[in-house]
């Protein structure tokens, strides 16, 4: 299918701009683990619109609160409260674990990463506003995101970015160490490196990155924006390690696939926010949070990290099984299956992802070598199975 099938035209008389290149299919419906194109093919998403669907596509309780929320009210903005924002925030807490916190509500990944730095930055004060991250990290597209995301050949083409970051080697505590000069206020990890490979951190890792800065009065900032809610089969990716961060970004599953992210932060540290700090018009707005609020107490209903736990060491069996797998790394249903040169026979990951997709499973190629897959958390065994075939099956065509 090509892209002028797709969208109308291509080149500039698109009406799209081209940023993310051509787009492979248009999706029109889905109901659980399945999604159907406009000509009604079926297909088994593994990747849930990059970790985001993790109750599957239209679930009852969410498409049910969003229904009614849209019949009822749909926006007043912040100078108002809404119905949902304080249950919603309770139940984060909760999660989250931490001890005594608070959370600001945002729409989205990067607008969360920009109100932690913010945070960070308001929290320490001048002179303490560096905020060291890892090589390879994401952390989303705006400019000082961007700046904190670990990827340099992202930065080239929007130089000059907002000054203050600074990268280390992942998963090296003595690299890190050495790049704690006075003006660091704030460490920004990924508990996983979602779209830098699916790169798990050490727990190790992150108990040394803890007590490193709890002696240098630095905060931990932990960006739970993929890894969070249930996906790597705990609460939150940190929860692993046994540590408590001091502020977390989230986004992407908490909303079930509507625009929502936010930050949490310990008590005091979110105290460094005052009035006219920081705000986003449509932040917290009802429609938003009567989606997260569903999908939170579905997420909490179901056990989610249990559930995940369990499909996840269904999912890595299956595939380590596959010929054509070295090694499957990651935690929970947040996994990447690196692909041997036999397999790949001079192809990319990305190219098996696409003859994949031809087959009706949607995965990514999220390095060269590798395939990423995030099911639903709703997905069963026969299904787990179904994809796992669809990949051992493209595999074996070379
Ligand atoms: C997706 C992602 C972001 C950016 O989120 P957006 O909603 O796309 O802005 C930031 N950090 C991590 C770890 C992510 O996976």
């Amino acid at each position: 299918m090509s892209h002028t099938d797709l969208v109308g035209s291509t080149g500039e008389s698109c009406p799209l701009m081209g940023n993310y290149g051509p787009p492979q299919r248009l999706f029109v419906s889905g109901s659980g683990v399945e999604l159907f194109d406009r000509d009604g093919n079926r297909h088994l998403d593994f990747l849930c619109g990059l970790a985001v669907t993790s109750l599957g596509h239209s679930h009852p309780a969410v498409t049910e609160a969003i229904s009614v929320q849209a019949g009822k009210l749909i926006h007043v903005s912040n100078l108002f409260a809404n119905e949902h924002q304080a249950p919603v925030a309770e139940t984060i807490n909760r999660l989250i674990d931490s001890g005594p916190g608070q959370v600001l509500f945002q729409n989205s990944g990067a607008e969360s990463v920009e109100a932690v730095i913010k945070l960070a930055r308001k929290f320490q004060g001048r002179g303490r506003h560096v905020v060291v991250s890892a090589l390879r990290s994401f952390h989303g597209r705006t400019l000082a995101a961007l700046a904190a995301t670990g990827q340099p050949e992202k930065h080239e083409p929007f130089q000059p970015l907002p000054e203050g970051f600074r990268h280390v080697v992942w998963n090296d505590p003595d690299e890190l160490e050495r790049a704690l000069s006075p003006e660091v206020g704030a460490v920004l990890l990924e508990p996983i490196q979602g779209e830098g490979g699916v790169n798990p951190a050490d727990d190790s890792y992150l108990c040394a990155v803890r007590q490193m800065c709890d002696d240098r009065g630095i905060l931990l900032i932990l960006d739970e924006i993929q890894t969070g809610f249930g996906r790597t089969g705990d609460w939150f990716g940190f929860q692993h390690a046994g540590i408590r961060p001091d502020i977390v970004a989230f986004a992407k599953a908490v909303g079930n696939g509507m625009p929502v992210g936010g930050v949490w932060a310990r008590t005091d540290v979110a105290a460094a926010f005052k009035p006219g700090d920081h705000g986003s018009t449509y932040a917290g707005q009802p429609l938003a949070l009567a989606a997260a609020r569903a999908t939170l107490d579905t997420l909490v209903a179901i056990d989610a990290p249990s559930l995940v736990t369990e499909k996840g060491a269904t999912l890595i069996s299956m595939l380590t099984d596959l010929s054509g797998v070295t090694s499957v790394r990651g935690r929970g249903l947040l996994l990447a299956a690196e692909l041997s040169p036999d397999a790949l026979a001079g192809r990319s990951a990305a190219d098996v992802a696409r003859r994949c997709l031809d087959r009706g499973l949607v995965v990514n190629g999220i390095t060269p070598t590798a395939l990423r897959l995030a099911p639903p958390f709703i997905v069963t065994d026969a299904q787990l199975a179904e994809g796992v075939a669809v990949i051992g099956s493209v595999l074996e065509e070379n």
